[in-house]
């Protein structure tokens, strides 16, 4: 089967009429089409075949199918084909970035490209070198930038596969018989079955975003035509309400952050040494003399359970703390010199049914979340428990 592909012929072409050939459950294989086939990290074209969604679109061979879930055509039906030409669009455009990109990396910086991906928001280019200096990535943004403006026309070049070997390109030719070259005029001439615009203007304007580094690789990142924009304005954005929000220019916002940070982090040691000072005095008045058991209801003390774990000092008491929220509660069990042969096991055993308690620890502490209901059944079982078997 052969679909005839007027992708290529007219690419934009927004809608057509076309025959069904074949329907294979999901599969719909028409005459001829204009949704490209996912191929080149370009992902298949989406729309409406008649009243039903393409989802998606493939290559089988020489043929195309679209991909229609529950559709009830069968070969012969005339049907209308109409592309959903924002995702077209954008990705001719991303498309066409990529090869910008790719003909400007290896003309001026004699860098090669090993595989690209055309994604929903980013377009990503892993090149052959293991760095590439953010002062190389501005230099390539403006080189790309500058093609983009220069208002170049995308042409094509069709050869057969002996003459096509005879033109130098930056990347050796996979594909065999007819071969179509890209050429975008004296930027990049390279051969590809992809979709692009027909002038380089359609692109607006690329942004480099970040790398990373894949398989001991540079990846470059970078946001194209409308994302280009909106990943600009939403910068803005963040910037202008950081400002605002700290009374400061840009220039300023960087130091500002680095002081605020500076600051929290002083807040948050000068915090914490009042609250374990707290628990300190807090666990003074609970503990009144060596071999105690004492069992505390603590969630009316302004701070945090964990404090109570830092105060403690060596005490020889066996000690069962309980916060309570709204809708359950945590508990702490400190187990010191005289209580140290109660291992986890027991207290899962013997006390933990009672509130549902979960968690664990290591001697002499234990930690976790329980009911915030049967406390006192607990604290008594706890005192039984502990002072029935003290050493
Ligand atoms: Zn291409």
């Amino acid at each position: 089967m052969k679909t005839e592909k007027l992708y290529y012929t007219d690419p934009y072409k927004k809608t057509l009429n076309a025959k069904v050939v074949e329907v294979d459950d999901d599969k719909v294989y028409l005459d001829k089409t204009i949704c490209y086939p996912e191929g080149g990290g370009q992902p298949g074209d989406v729309g409406k075949l008649d009243s039903f969604e393409i989802s998606d679109t493939q290559k089988d061979g020489d043929a195309v199918y679209h991909v229609v879930k529950n559709n009830d055509f069968k070969a012969g039906d005339e049907v209308n084909l109409s592309l959903d030409w924002n995702h077209r669009y954008k990705y001719m455009k991303m498309h066409t970035a990529q090869h910008i990109v790719s003909g400007v990396l290896y003309n001026k910086f004699k860098v090669g490209t090993l595989s690209v991906h055309q994604g929903d928001k980013i377009l990503t280019i892993e090149i052959d070198r293991d760095e590439f200096p953010l002062n190389l990535c501005h230099e390539l943004e403006d080189e790309v930038n500058n093609a983009i403006i220069s208002s170049h026309d995308v042409s094509y070049i069709v050869k057969d596969e002996e003459e096509a070997q005879k033109i130098k390109i930056r990347r050796s030719i996979k594909a065999h018989g007819i071969i179509r070259f890209v050429d975008i005029e004296g930027v990049d001439l390279i051969a590809c079955g992809g979709l692009h615009v027909g002038n380089t203007s359609e692109v607006s304007s690329i942004l480099y975003v970040s790398q990373e580094i894949v398989r001991s690789h540079v990846r470059l990142i970078f946001k194209v035509a409308e994302e280009a924009k909106s990943e600009i304005r939403n910068i803005q954005h963040i910037v202008s309400t950081l400002n605002v929000r700290h009374s400061t220019q840009t220039f300023e916002i960087l130091d500002c952050d680095k002081k605020s940070t500076e600051k929290i982090l002083e807040l948050e040691r000068e915090n914490r040494t009042l609250c374990v000072n707290l628990a300190k005095n807090l666990l003074a008045g609970m503990i009144k003399k060596d071999g105690a058991v004492i069992c505390e209801d603590v969630s009316s003390n302004p701070i945090d359970l964990s404090f109570y774990k830092d105060a403690i000092d060596g005490d020889d008491v066996a000690l069962l703390l309980i916060m309570r929220t709204e809708t359950d509660a945590r508990w702490m069990i400190y187990l010191g010199p005289s209580f140290s042969h109660f291992s986890l096991k027991i207290l899962k055993k013997e006390i933990f049914p009672i509130v549902n308690a979960k968690g664990g620890g290591r001697p002499p502490f234990f930690q976790g979340k329980c009911d915030n209901t049967n406390i006192d059944q607990l604290f008594e079982s706890f005192r039984t428990l502990m002072n029935e078997k003290k050493q």
